[in-house]
């Protein structure tokens, strides 16, 4: 589901976020990438990104959970208004 997906890896030098495929992560145990911001090279590391991508998918699923439960509540006085 992430495949052409880019995420952004703040480089640890300078700061810079940098856009790196998903895919290119999940693919090797370790990524290695030139940072734009300072040409440093920044490793990155397969097991590490994967407990965050998880992380933010969990925070993702909490915020669906929010969204409906708030979408419900706006859609209970929608409803009174077609009463006659
Ligand atoms: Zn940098």
């Amino acid at each position: 589901m992430f495949e052409d997906e880019t995420i952004d890896v703040r480089c640890p030098k300078c700061g810079h976020r940098n856009s790196v495929l998903v895919h290119e992560i999940e693919e090797h145990a370790e990524t290695h990438f030139i940072c734009v911001g300072c040409k440093a090279g920044v490793k990155l590391e397969a097991e590490e990104f994967k407990r965050r991508l998880g992380k933010v998918a969990d925070e993702l699923k909490e915020l669906e959970r929010e969204a409906a439960r708030q979408s419900m509540r706006g859609a209970r006085p929608k409803k009174d208004d077609f009463e006659i």
